[in-house]
């Protein structure tokens, strides 16, 4: 017989807790398939600036939280190139195991299937789910949050995609890779770089004091087509760390990260619907997805309810329709083109302008430039942030913004 439910939710990451513990509590009847249990532990740290935790109620959540966070944009050189920049603005990172349980905790009546979905078809108004133990289940409509990598949601072929690449170590140090109780965002110094080097593709450190004699070290490339590799990055941090007389002593977890960061957006007719890293919400210009798949999930939940109940008969590509328009609404669409235009230029500068760059963006107030990198600014305000952003650019920023350095 086959299963049926209102919705089928394909994953079992952050994007198919949020959005399953979000339609359970619109009372819709869900079935999620995902190729492990729910309760494994997502492989990921997630950060997150602590404010957009607060405005959701959430704070509990974190299980670090960091107050003095800094940037490092100078030459290294000097008192004035080694002085930080202070964000004065909380930082933090998930208690992994407390999202997780808390979401699960919300997704309770949901029927949770160990099983990997292999292809989805439309079956009358229905969407068929087959998946490779040969089982089959049947919902009205399907959300695919498997991931970036999913291999059902279509989407445009804008050629190569940029990726995040980073190589990080949590560890024992031979002395304090960044200071007591500190969170690094961004560390672009390139002291420690021959001239080669300097032209090759920036990396920049990623650092935050755990306590206990414990840091995490994390060398990232904000994105790079092709990206750069795990044993570059692992050469550069090894490379940093050492030019500021600090020795690895202990490895207790290696991290590699690799996603995309200009995903273009699905194609927003196609009758399967998708949230998280499957839908492109993964912000271009930062990399952070777990604030906005939070905010976003009760809006696309309530749309969908309103359209199951409204009309009982509507088939699986309308009510996918009606999804697509609640997740990416113009507005939406408008603010992912801007961030995607800032992220390509971004990548065409070379580290000296990205220096200058990034130490002018945190200039800006701090509700414009936290504003943008959580995307939580209207189009309006984000457009005038953009433009202040020029403003108080120097020229050499500014005629690389606008395309005029390129070669
Ligand atoms: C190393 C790393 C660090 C990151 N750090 C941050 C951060 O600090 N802050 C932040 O906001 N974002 C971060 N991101 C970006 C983003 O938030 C993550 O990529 C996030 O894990 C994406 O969530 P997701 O649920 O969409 O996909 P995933 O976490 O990839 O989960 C996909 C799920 O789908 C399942 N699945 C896959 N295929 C199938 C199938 N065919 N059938 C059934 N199930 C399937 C998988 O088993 C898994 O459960 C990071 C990403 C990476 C890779």
């Amino acid at each position: 017989m086959v299963n049926f439910s209102d919705v089928l939710v394909l994953g079992a990451g952050p994007s198919a807790q949020c959005i399953v513990a979000e339609l359970v509590e619109q009372g819709l009847v869900v079935t999620a398939l995902a190729s492990h249990v729910p309760d494994k532990p997502w492989p990921n740290t997630y950060g997150i600036w602590a404010e957009e935790l607060e405005s959701l109620g959430m704070a509990s959540l974190l299980g670090h939280r960091w107050t003095n966070t800094v940037s490092f944009f100078g030459d290294g050189q000097g008192e004035e190139g080694v002085a930080p920049i202070k964000h004065h603005f909380d930082y933090g990172l998930f208690d992994q195991e407390a999202l997780q349980k808390s979401l699960l905790l919300r997704c309770k009546d949901t029927n949770w299937c160990v099983e990997t979905a292999e292809k989805i078809e439309l079956v009358g108004s229905n969407t068929e789910v087959v998946c490779r133990s040969g089982k089959t289940y049947r919902g009205r409509v399907v959300i695919d949050a498997s991931g970036h990598r999913s291999i059902f949601i279509k989407r445009p072929d804008h050629g190569p995609v940029a990726q995040q690449a980073a190589y990080g170590v949590v560890g024992r140090f031979s002395s304090p890779p960044v200071e007591k109780g500190q969170f690094v965002l961004m560390d672009f110094r390139p002291d420690h770089l021959s001239k080669a080097e300097l032209n090759e593709p920036p990396t920049f450190l990623y650092a935050m004091d755990f306590g206990g004699g414990v840091f995490f070290v994390e060398e990232t490339s904000l994105a790079c087509t092709p990206p750069l590799s795990s044993s570059i990055l692992k050469e550069r941090l090894y490379k940093r760390l050492s030019h500021r007389g600090v020795e690895v002593e202990e490895v207790i977890h290696e991290e590699n990260c690799l996603f995309p960061m200009n995903l273009p957006l699905p194609i927003r007719t196609q009758p399967v619907l998708a949230f998280g890293g499957a839908a492109s919400m993964v912000h271009p210009a930062s990399g952070y997805m777990v604030g906005a798949l939070l905010r976003r999930a009760p809006a696309l939940a309530r749309h969908l309810a309103n359209a199951l109940a409204k009309e009982p008969a509507m088939d699986s590509a309308s009510i996918a329709q009606e999804g697509w328009k609640a997740l990416w609404t113009p507005e939406l669409v408008q603010r992912h083109r801007l961030y995607q235009f800032g992220l390509s230029r971004l990548m065409s500068f070379d580290e000296t302008l990205l220096r200058c760059f990034f130490s002018n963006f945190f200039k800006l107030p701090r509700e414009d430039w936290s504003g943008f990198l959580a995307n939580t600014l209207p189009l309006p305000r984000l457009l005038i942030v953009m433009m202040k952003l020029f403003l108080i650019s120097p020229w050499r920023v500014r005629l690389g913004m606008v395309g005029f350095l390129d070669s």
